[in-house]
């Protein structure tokens, strides 16, 4: 990578391409920009941009490969693994002021989007038609930055992840060309299919400045079920059992009691303080779902279920559910000296029930404080693991659990990240987890961006 920084000559050329109150090198703005959400270093880009369209991304892109400057999209900066830190600083494309909902095609069930629509915003504006787009993860994050990590969360193990839900991109390369990638159609098999390519690559092909995303049917029918029982290992177990039965849960969440806990206080629920499996079922007819819910009870009373609380109401669902997509921000808050690593692994599922003993085996040698959440039916684990700001002793055990249980995971067939991506904090187990493929990833990387401009330092080791 042999990258230029930016001087006068470029800040002056830069300022030329767009209006002057959407150009920043003030120090607050780069600040704003130099850190996610991860526990990784900041580092400040040169310059803020805010594009209001194609053609001035365009603009900046031709001239930034011209001249070897990298450039780093942002979207709400809400990633966990520093995906959207300019390590090689260069400017930042912030698309805030793209944030457009440009057509609703309610009788086709898509959306035409801006990057920089936040998902929550589309669920919004969609609530009246009856449609909805499922990807939910927990933060308040942009259509743009879910495109680019691929994101998902809890509803993903009945709805899928963001991959499965775009259906047209329009790109800007590193050159400067505009192309459109993709169709309206609802099945394809035509050429390479280069929509799966662009989603979950972290802004390193290309910017995604529009995108035609598929939409759902609210479900008709919703039933919600909690159970508690005497151990994570038990629950696993239940959790796999009830996905081996075809159950399709649209959503299997497990949550060690200590975020039981935190949620109680927090959100003033009442739930038993023990490691907890919340179920969704969605369906057309109550009948059905009554049926799913006595067959989910058999199999968690199989396990020594404590408690089996079906039926729980739209109201209280909603409750639990804003408690757990709050559970990350609970955490960060009740632990103001500490940094919060989240893991993200997933593993087949017949694995998780062993991951979860091998999380179990690891937290009990130490004295760390952790917090065991999962998307479970996705064998998707994210154990948060606090360390001390100032204690580089407690951040090298920190570090050196995740990396072990990254290890367990890899050998069980599994990923080092479900969901967050690649970004800083995973590029050390890409050759361990693709190895030949790598090589492959990266000519592919040197097609799209022979000079390394996008979003360099990620990814790749
Ligand atoms: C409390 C909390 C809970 C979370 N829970 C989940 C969860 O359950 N599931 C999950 O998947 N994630 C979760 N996340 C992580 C995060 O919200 C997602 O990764 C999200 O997709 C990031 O979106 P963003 O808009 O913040 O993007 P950013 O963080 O700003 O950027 C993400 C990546 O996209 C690139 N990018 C942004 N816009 C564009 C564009 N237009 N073109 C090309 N590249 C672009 C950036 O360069 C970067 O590489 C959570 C985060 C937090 C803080």
């Amino acid at each position: 990578m042999n990258l230029n920084p930016c001087n006068d000559k470029h800040f002056k050329h830069l300022q030329t391409l767009v209006d002057a109150d959407r150009f920043s090198c003030g120090a607050s703005v780069l600040d704003l920009h130099a850190k996610d959400q991860s526990q990784h270093a900041p580092c400040r880009p040169e310059v803020v941009i805010w594009p209001q369209s194609a053609q001035e991304i365009r603009a900046v892109l031709k001239y930034a490969n011209d001249q070897r400057l990298a450039v780093t999209g942002w979207g709400s900066g809400s990633s966990l693994e520093g995906n959207p830190i300019p390590v090689c600083r260069g400017i930042v494309l912030d698309f805030s002021r793209m944030d457009r909902i440009l057509d609703i095609r309610e009788h086709d069930f898509q959306a035409d989007v801006q990057p920089g629509v936040i998902y929550q915003d589309l669920n919004d504006k969609l609530r009246h038609t009856g449609l909805f787009f499922p990807p939910d993860p927990g933060a308040r994050a942009t259509l743009g930055g879910m495109i680019a990590n691929n994101a998902s969360g809890t509803r993903t193990v009945y709805y899928g992840s963001t991959k499965d839900y775009v259906l047209k991109l329009t790109v800007v390369l590193a050159k400067g060309e505009i192309i459109e990638i993709g169709n309206r159609a609802s099945k394809t098999s035509s050429g390479y299919d280069l929509i799966r390519l662009f989603v979950g690559s972290e802004g390193t092909l290309g910017i995604v400045v529009g995108a035609t995303v598929r939409l759902v049917g609210l479900p008709v029918e919703f039933s919600a079920a909690v159970a508690t029982f005497p151990s994570v290992e038990a629950a696993s177990r239940v959790v796999y059992e009830i996905m081996r039965a075809g159950l399709n849960p649209a959503a299997m969440e497990l949550l060690g009691p200590e975020c039981i806990e935190l949620m109680n206080r927090e959100e003033n629920l009442d739930l038993k303080l023990s490691p907890t499996v919340l179920m969704e079922f969605h369906g057309s007819t109550t009948g059905q779902l009554k049926e799913v819910l006595e067959i989910a009870k058999e199999i968690c009373a199989s396990e020594g279920c404590l408690m089996f609380s079906p039926g729980v109401g739209r109201a209280e669902r909603d409750r639990i559910f804003k408690a757990r997509h709050a559970l990350g921000e609970m955490i960060i808050r009740n632990h103001p000296d500490c940094g919060i690593l989240v893991m993200d692994v997933a593993v087949p599922i017949a694995a998780y029930p062993e991951l979860t003993a091998a999380i179990k085996q690891e937290t009990s040698k130490t004295d760390l404080v952790t917090y065991f959440l999962s998307h479970a039916g996705n064998g998707n684990v994210h154990l948060n693991i606090a360390g001390r700001k100032d204690d580089k002793l407690q951040w090298e055990q920190v570090n050196r659990m995740s990396e072990q249980l990254v290890r367990k995971t890899l050998a069980l067939g599994g990923t080092a990240t479900g969901e967050h991506g690649v970004g800083l904090g995973k590029r050390k187990y890409m050759d361990e987890e693709h190895g030949a493929a790598l090589a492959w990833m990266k000519r592919v990387k040197d097609l799209f961006d022979p000079n390394g401009i996008l979003n360099p330092g990620k990814i790749f080791p």
